[in-house]
């Protein structure tokens, strides 16, 4: 026997047309490339949503169709959001810090028909336009006076002009909930990127898990601000979440520096923001340097790579913000787990609550999750055995674009590709990356353990630590830090912080200053870059 409920797709549009009627009035605020601050409501935005749909009509472009986008996060970038995935096309966001050429092999490999983009990334587009052999139009984001005329690349438009032809009046079409609706390639440091493909239902889902208190917590008393970029994994899906709960949204657009930040953090009275941990170090330096506090600020959603504690505990001591440390990855949506401590947690001393909210947090409902040794035997849930992390749900991948790769699934579960152990009370605490794992004389050293060490120094700016082969134990870990400006510290000075804080065997037997630590297109630090400079590094006494 069937329930006697209506049977309605869970349909992207319904989020925006929500916030329009309900949320009207709620405020978009974006720090533009033009340099100045702009500022509508959600009923603009729909109106402008649909534009867009009618403009991707005159367009020709089919449903199903890839529209891509090269922005920042902003008001424009929202607008398409919604009007690509509301008429039925796909919208691939790229990540424009990857290479010219990887951006044009991903715009081919997606068969983008159109890509809207941000003048900052003119050169990037005039550089790549005639080898996107798909792309059938190029859409700046600006307005049609601010268009150059002398560019040479073929069928460009400005997206004021296309959109000032268009009615603000568009049906939304019905269709099947599972049909795809966002596109976006993992960052793939080895082989080339593979396109993670998002349905309409998954992200409806993943909008509903994301605004549950215990996740991120999105209400219609928040004012957003997500750094995290809409051009990786949808921003975590705050767009969507926000448009869901009528929260307040700030985008910063290209001024991610500490004082831009600060700035509209206070102008626009944020409650919460989200974004990776390099991204707070300028903010934190920033308001150290100048005696500043926050007035509205309340949690900030830190994931992306492991929020090192020192980072938690300055939020929380220094400006009274709680940090939400938050797991996931592209081919999640990318939510899987967040930190939110549990009703018997709140009576503990603050010192253990920090460390409970330094691992990555407790599974949101609909992801599962269970770790497995090498033999794929599951392994207990007891905060001290770790091992490979599988995770199932309905916001997981199932393969991916165009079937890359082949079958990623085991028996129905993803692998991650991450190393981890799992408490009695749910809390997931990553341990490594598989392939950052370092193997000590058959024993496993926590890279993140390590790096989390370090980043407590005073002259530490940011730490990375990684195996150097060794003759007599396989591996043994070497500390590489980028040290704060100014700061004066030694090897020793920095491997004697170690002592007491971790077993002796696991402290890095060396450690080599660099000015800087390469990061990749999201954020992430790159330790194969760094295995590769320091393979030959002579370790003392080895
Ligand atoms: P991406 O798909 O590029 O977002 O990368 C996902 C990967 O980032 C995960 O598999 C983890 O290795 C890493 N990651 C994400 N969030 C965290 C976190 N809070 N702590 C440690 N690693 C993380």
């Amino acid at each position: 026997m069937l329930g006697q409920m209506q049977d309605h797709p869970l349909l992207i549009s319904t989020l925006i047309d929500f916030a329009a009627r309900h949320h009207h009035e709620a405020q978009i605020v974006s720090r533009r490339v033009e340099g100045d601050l702009h500022r509508y409501t959600y009923a603009d935005a729909a109106k402008r949503s649909r534009r867009v749909a009618n403009a991707l009509d005159r367009l020709g472009v089919a449903f199903g169709d890839r529209v891509a986008t090269l922005a920042w996060n902003g008001y424009r970038h929202l607008e398409l959001y919604f009007g690509i995935t509301g008429s039925g096309r796909v919208v691939h966001t790229i990540n424009p810090r990857l290479l010219p050429e990887q951006i044009a092999w991903i715009a081919n490999h997606a068969e983008d028909q159109v890509v809207c983009f941000d003048m900052t990334f003119l050169p990037i587009v005039k550089g790549i336009w005639s080898h996107c052999k798909t792309v059938k139009h190029w859409v700046a984001l600006c307005d049609a006076d601010k268009l150059p005329a002398d560019t040479g690349i073929a069928n460009l438009v400005s997206y004021e002009a296309l959109l000032a032809a268009e009615a603000e009046t568009y049906d939304w079409p019905q269709f099947d909930e599972r049909s795809a609706a966002a596109l976006c390639y993992t960052s793939g440091t080895t082989g080339n990127p593979k396109g993670a493909l998002y349905s309409h239902r998954s992200t409806m889902l993943h909008a509903f898990a994301g605004a549950l208190p215990d996740s991120l917590g999105v209400s219609a008393r928040d004012s957003i601000l997500p750094v995290v970029p809409m051009f990786h994994v949808n921003a975590w899906g705050i767009p969507y979440g926000a448009a869901m709960t009528g929260a307040k949204l700030v985008f910063p657009g290209a001024a991610l520096d500490g004082k831009s930040v600060y700035e509209l953090m206070e102008s626009e009275q944020v409650t919460m923001a989200a974004g990776v941990p390099t991204v707070w170090l300028g903010l934190l330096n920033h308001m150290a340097q100048h005696g500043l506090k926050f007035s509205t600020m309340k949690r900030t959603v830190i994931g992306g790579s492991a929020c090192p504690p020192a980072m938690i505990k300055t939020f929380h001591d220094d400006f009274g913000v709680t940090v939400v440390h938050a797991w996931g990855m592209t081919e999640m949506s990318p939510l899987g787990t967040v930190n939110t401590l549990k009703q018997h947690q709140l009576a503990l001393p603050v010192e253990q609550q920090l460390d409970i909210m330094a691992k990555q947090g407790r599974a949101v409902f609909g992801v599962e999750m269970k770790i497995v040794d090498p033999d794929g035997n599951e392994l207990p849930w007891d905060g001290q055995h770790s091992g490979d992390l599988l995770v199932k749900g309905p916001w997981i991948i199932s393969s991916y674009f165009k079937g890359e790769g082949g079958d990623p699934l085991v028996d129905g579960w993803f692998p991650t590709g991450d190393v981890a152990a799992i408490d009695a009370d749910g809390f997931l605490q990553i341990t490594d990356r598989s392939k950052d794992v370092i193997k000590s004389g058959g024993e496993w050293i926590s890279s993140i353990d390590v790096e989390n060490i370090a980043m407590a120094h005073p002259a530490v700016a940011m730490a990375a630590c990684i195996a150097v082969p060794h003759p007599k134990w396989d591996e043994r870990p070497l500390l590489v830090v980028m040290k704060k400006p100014g700061a004066q510290a030694t090897a020793a000075d920095i491997l004697a912080h170690f002592e007491g804080r971790i077993a002796k065997w696991q402290i890095p037997d060396d450690v080599a200053f660099v000015d800087a630590i390469p990061l990749g297109a999201t954020g992430k630090m790159q330790k194969n870059k760094l295995r590769e400079q320091f393979k030959g590094h002579a370790l003392p006494g080895a």
